[in-house]
């Protein structure tokens, strides 16, 4: 350790002005470090709810657990809120924490270097900026992920991808075309159908549906929450219990949780959709929670109303008038919507980022992205991710793993505050082992079960965290000695 022993002044860069850059930015100035600066590409807080505005949008995590624990609030509408409620309340949380000041909007990081031991970035703006620490938190869902279905651009009517919705474009009486049977796509469906002349959902791969029920907050509950906040405090600490056993069923494909979800998935398909033709058309192939988990009060009700049609031919191409699939069937289209997810792996890109002795992330993360408990790098010192690669992502919080994370990265800083050392990463051998184990349980979850979806990677092995929420919990109390290279 080659610290001067000396407490010693640092300077930040927070990189991402969403949900984990507020939290960052509020940590760092509780703590008494107010020398940052939060760096956002778009022109607000927010993140992810300021770009996805699409109808329907919702949290599927209950919105008193989709809350900061130290922002806590009793004025949710719902159990499950409506996006744009989420974006007023991050941009809330922000301007309550006087967040305003110390975020350059509009102004993309676009490269970071680690030189003599601070790290220099520079802007698209072409901003120069010198610090001592980089939080990135710059996103996982994040780069839209468009199909590889030929004819897009010969489409005559209105196209966009659903994180990037054209308010502009009239749906009363559209006939919207829908691709993908995420989380989103089924939002949209529910929230459309009602509003359109006709709605085609294009199924690739059919999804398991677990049924939920969405009931707004009384005045009542909600005068009693502000009479008494410890009921909030308690409320998110029991959701944070319960949606643990979730966490936990889904790292193991054979607990008598993970068949309950099973059962009730079934349930709701055998009991909610009529037509036995339809209803097969809607059964997956896979387990309930291989992909991630649809929860819905309304899907199925939504895709047998009569303007309703659930495509399941594959596509051909895309032609002016709408999509022909490959029976040479045409659908004839005013809007398409492309539900098709984001590139889940794109973690900090394209931003370039050089860490010690020229070593770039591209050579680091060549064959793909990794970092031990996916927030340290080894070789990039002082340079934390927050919600990195190979978290924990899933039905539950990503709030709570970002607080979790956050308090860990703030042990390794206060190392660095008190003098104790200059620069700190993880080490190649702490990753490599976490890694070799994390491979390892990943072959336990119910994400390997035999389904595609966006948690697996190139190898087939989820990029995610395998085991129960706790251990993740205990693992985040404080940084290992050993795993981590003090200079
Ligand atoms: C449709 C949808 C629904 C979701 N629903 C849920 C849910 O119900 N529950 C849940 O827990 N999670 C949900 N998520 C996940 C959600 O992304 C996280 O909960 C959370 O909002 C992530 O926050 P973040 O700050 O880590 O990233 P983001 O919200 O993605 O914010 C990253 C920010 O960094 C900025 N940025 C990136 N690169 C740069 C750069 N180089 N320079 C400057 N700025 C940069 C981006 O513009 C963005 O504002 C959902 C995601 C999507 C897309």
């Amino acid at each position: 350790m080659s610290g001067s022993g000396e407490p010693r002044a640092l300077r930040f860069a927070i990189i991402g002005a969403g949900m984990a850059g507020i939290l960052s930015a509020i940590k760092l100035t509780e703590a008494g470090l107010t020398d940052f600066t939060i760096y956002e590409k778009g022109d607000r807080f927010g993140g992810t709810w300021r770009e996805n505005t699409y109808p329907g949008l919702a949290c599927d995590v209950p919105s008193h657990l989709y809350s900061y624990s130290f922002a806590l609030t009793p004025e949710w509408s719902h159990q499950f809120s409506p996006g744009p409620e989420i974006q007023r309340y991050f941009e809330r949380v922000a301007r309550e924490y006087d967040l305003e000041r110390r975020v350059r909007f509009d102004d993309e990081v676009k490269r970071c270097e680690f030189v003599d031991g601070r790290w220099q970035l520079e802007t698209a703006a072409g901003h120069r900026d010198e610090v001592d620490v980089v939080i990135a938190a710059t996103g996982v869902l994040h780069h839209p992920r468009f199909p590889d279905i030929e004819g897009i651009d010969d489409f005559a009517g209105a196209w966009f991808h659903s994180s990037r919705w054209d308010h502009d474009v009239e749906l009363e009486g559209a006939r919207i075309g829908i691709i993908g049977t995420g989380s989103t796509a089924v939002q949209m469906v529910g929230a459309l159908v009602d509003q359109v002349a006709h709605l085609s959902l294009f199924q690739r791969t059919a999804q398991w549906v677990l049924p939920q029920v969405n009931p707004t907050i009384s005045d009542e509950q909600k005068e009693a929450y502000r009479d008494e906040p410890e009921q909030l405090a308690e409320l998110h600490s029991s959701l944070s219990q319960a949606f643990g056993v979730f966490a936990n069923a889904v790292v193991d494909a054979e607990s008598p949780e993970m068949q309950w979800i099973e059962a009730a998935c079934r349930t709701n398909l055998e009991e909610n959709v009529a037509d036995p033709e339809l209803r097969e058309r809607l059964r997956p192939e896979y387990r309930a929670a291989c992909k991630r988990l649809i929860i819905s009060p309304n899907f199925y009700d939504a895709i047998q109303a009569p303007n309703a049609e659930l495509v399941t031919e594959a596509i051909e191409r895309i032609v002016p008038e709408g999509v022909r699939t490959k029976d040479g069937e045409l659908h004839e289209l005013d809007v398409l919507v492309l539900a098709t997810g984001f590139h889940a792996d794109a973690f900090m890109r394209p931003m370039e980022v050089i860490g010690r002795d020229g070593l770039t992330l591209e050579q680091e993360w060549a064959e793909r992205p990794n970092a031990y408990l996916s927030i340290s790098i080894p070789d990039f010192p002082n340079f934390f991710m927050l919600n990195g690669p190979n978290g924990p992502v899933g039905n539950f919080s990503l709030i709570e793993v970002a607080e979790l994370q956050f308090e860990y990265v703030m042990q390794l800083i206060e190392r660095l505050r008190s003098g104790k050392c200059r620069e700190v990463a993880a080490t190649r051998s702490a990753m490599e082992k976490f890694e070799a184990a994390r491979v390892e349980a990943a072959k336990k979850t119910v994400w390997v079960t035999g389904c595609r979806s966006w948690y697996l990677d190139d190898r087939g092995i989820p990029a995610t965290w395998p085991w129960p929420f706790d251990r993740f919990r205990a693992e985040m109390q404080a940084p290992k000695p050993e795993a981590f290279e003090y200079r």
